[in-house]
C-alpha cells in the first residue's frame, strides 16, 4: 500500500493546512469543498502561508510554485476515484461526516485509506458506515497545521495494523510526529484541552474575571503560549461546542456539560477568529 495521491475533503482552516503540508511533502493533492469559492478561500490561505515562507527565506519562489503545482481543486467527491488516501476535514458533525464517508466508500478505490481529522468523534462509528472499517483511521492534526508537529493517530476498533503502519509512516514524511491513541471521545488531546477551555468560559460566565485577566493568568501563571479564550477563538467556537457535546454524550458525565455562554456565542454566529468575532474582535 503506497500513498501517492491524497484528497483532502473540507478546505477550511484545517483542510487547507493539511493540503499544504501534503503538497510540500511532494504528494499530489486534491483539495475538495462544497463550492468553488470555499476551495479558493482554502487555496488563498495556502498561497499566503507559502508567500510568507518565501519572504522569510525559508523556501524559494520556485519551491512555492512546485508546491502549488501539486495542488488541484475539486468540488465533487467523484474525483476520489483514483486517490490512495482521503483525509476528511469537514465540519465536526457526525451526520455530515457519515454522509461523506458513505459516498467516499463507494467512490474511492477498494484499497484506498479513509482518514478523518475529527477532533473528537468516534472513528469506530465513522468506520461503521463504510464497508471497509479496517481501512478507516483518525489523523488528528493540530492547528495551525503547517506549524504544529503532532498528529494523533487514532485506531478504530477495526483498523488494520497494516493501515495504521502506512499512516504512521506517511505522517513522518510530512515531518510530523505521530502518536498512537485509542478511540475514546476526545482522544487524548481534546479530552484534556477542551474541559480546560470550557472551564475558562465558565470562569468568564460567572464573572470571576475579565477575558483578558483569565487569559493573562493562564499565560503568565501556567506558561501557556496563549490564554484559553484566545485559543478557543483560534480553534473556532462551533468546533469547541461540538467537541464538548461529544465528550458530554460519549462519557454521559455532566462534568463535560458545555458552558451556556459558549452556546450563546455559537448561536450568535460569533465563532472566533474565522468569523471576525468570538471572545475577542479580529480585524
Ligand atoms: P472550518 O469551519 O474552518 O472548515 C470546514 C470546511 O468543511 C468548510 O470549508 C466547509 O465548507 C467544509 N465542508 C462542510 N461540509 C462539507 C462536505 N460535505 N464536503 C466537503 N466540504 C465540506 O473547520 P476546521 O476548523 O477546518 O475543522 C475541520 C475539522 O477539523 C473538524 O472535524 C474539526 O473538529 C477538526 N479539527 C479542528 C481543529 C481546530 O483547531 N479548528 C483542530 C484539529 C481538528
Amino acid at each position: 500500500m503506497k500513498v501517492e495521491k491524497v484528497m483532502v475533503v473540507g478546505a477550511g482552516q484545517m483542510g487547507s493546512g493539511i493540503a499544504q503540508v501534503c503538497a510540500q511533502a511532494g504528494y499530489k493533492v486534491l483539495l475538495n469543498d462544497l463550492k468553488p469559492e470555499f476551495v479558493e478561500r482554502g487555496l488563498g490561505i495556502i498561497n499566503k502561508n507559502l508567500s510568507r515562507n518565501v519572504d522569510k527565506g525559508r523556501i524559494t519562489e520556485e519551491k512555492k510554485q512546485e508546491i502549488l503545482n501539486n495542488l488541484t481543486v475539486s468540488t465533487n467527491l467523484q474525483d476520489a476515484g483514483d486517490v490512495d488516501l482521503i483525509i476528511e476535514a469537514a465540519v465536526e458533525n457526525m451526520d455530515i461526516k457519515a454522509k461523506i464517508f458513505v459516498q467516499l466508500d463507494e467512490i474511492a478505490p477498494a484499497n484506498a485509506i479513509l482518514a478523518s481529522n475529527t477532533s473528537s468523534l468516534p472513528i469506530t462509528e465513522i468506520a461503521a458506515v463504510t464497508k471497509r472499517p479496517e481501512k478507516v483511521i483518525g489523523m488528528h492534526f493540530m492547528n495551525p497545521v503547517p506549524v504544529m508537529n503532532l498528529v494523533e493517530i487514532i485506531r478504530g476498533l477495526g483498523t488494520a495494523d497494516e493501515v495504521y503502519q502506512v499512516i504512521e509512516d506517511m505522517t513522518k514524511t510530512l515531518s510530523k510526529v505521530p502518536v498512537e491513541v485509542n478511540d475514546f471521545p476526545g482522544f487524548v488531546s481534546n479530552r484534556i484541552l477542551l474541559p480546560m477551555i470550557n472551564e475558562a468560559i465558565y470562569t468568564l460566565y460567572e464573572g470571576v474575571a475579565t477575558k483578558e485577566a483569565i487569559d493573562e493568568v493562564m499565560k503568565l501563571g501556567m506558561n501557556h503560549p496563549m490564554g484559553p479564550l484566545t485559543l478557543a477563538d483560534f480553534i473556532g467556537l462551533d468546533t469547541c461546542l461540538y467537541i464538548m457535546e461529544t465528550l458530554h454524550e460519549g462519557f454521559g458525565d455532566d462534568k463535560y456539560r458545555p458552558c451556556p455562554l459558549l452556546r450563546k456565542y455559537v448561536k450568535a454566529g460569533w465563532l472566533g477568529k474565522k468569523t471576525g468575532r468570538g471572545f475577542y474582535v479580529y480585524e
